[in-house]
């Protein structure tokens, strides 16, 4: 008997897995049918779109001239729905999906960057420490692991203060909200640095990520998003 149990426990386990499965089906993450993480239909929408934002801030605010954004995704439909359900819903099967549009933005800011003073570093927005805790993870980081890319592992931007959900705020009033927010590393020092966020709405994080590099003598030469918000007015490639 006891035997018998020894040797079914692990079997136990597995189809116990398995009935997880069929009691939960995988349903795609962009339009929730049953289906595997991503539906055929809904792969073709997350076709890479390359595209440049030119993001200005205010020049009396920001007078160190426009900066240009790689962005592979336009914020909507599809798009949208997995990038939610990957933070939102802890849908991490839903990653590999993300991943050529991620990569994509990347490699075309890393190539922006002259190599004089070495490869650029990826330097990924930092998350306000409320959302962290909810969510368990980063998602601007695991979208760089997942699409090939490397960033360091300890960040080379953070937080120094909390600061209010972005939601809601118009541009300048979450230009204030993030305005000294950030401070970078002493590893962007006279390096140039790619920004990496997942979504570009108003330039507001990125801008303030910049400020916060330049200020720790760094040189920002772009930055990429998986996905613009398509009010943003962007460029041909
Ligand atoms: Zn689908």
């Amino acid at each position: 008997m006891n035997r018998t149990l020894r040797l079914v426990s692990p079997l136990v386990a597995s189809v116990l897995g398995d009935a997880a499965a069929v009691l939960a089906p995988v349903s795609c993450a962009g339009c929730g049918r049953a289906d595997r993480a991503l539906c055929d239909a809904c792969r073709v929408q997350l076709a890479v779109r390359p595209r440049t934002v030119w993001l200005s801030a205010d020049e009396a605010l920001e007078p160190r001239g426009a900066l240009a954004v790689a962005v592979s995704l336009s914020y909507e439909g599809v798009a949208a729905r997995v990038l939610g359900a990957v933070k939102e819903h802890g849908r991490t099967d839903a990653l590999p999906a993300l991943a050529p549009a991620m990569r994509s933005a990347l490699l075309r800011a890393e190539a922006l960057c002259d190599g004089r003073r070495g490869p650029p570093l990826l330097a990924p927005v930092p998350s306000a420490r409320r959302a962290v805790n909810r969510r368990g993870f980063r998602p601007v980081d695991v979208l760089i692991r997942r699409s090939g890319r490397t960033a360091r592992r300890r960040p080379l931007l953070g937080l120094v203060r909390e600061t209010d959900d972005q939601a809601g705020l118009d541009v300048a009033a979450r230009q204030a909200n993030l305005r000294g927010a950030m401070r970078a590393s002493g590893a962007v020092d006279r390096r140039d640095v790619v920004l990496v966020d997942d979504v570009l709405t108003t330039g507001a994080t990125l801008i303030e990520a910049r400020r916060a590099v330049i200020e720790g003598g760094g040189r920002v030469v772009a930055a990429a998003c998986l996905a613009y918000t398509a009010k943003r007015k962007v460029t041909g490639r």
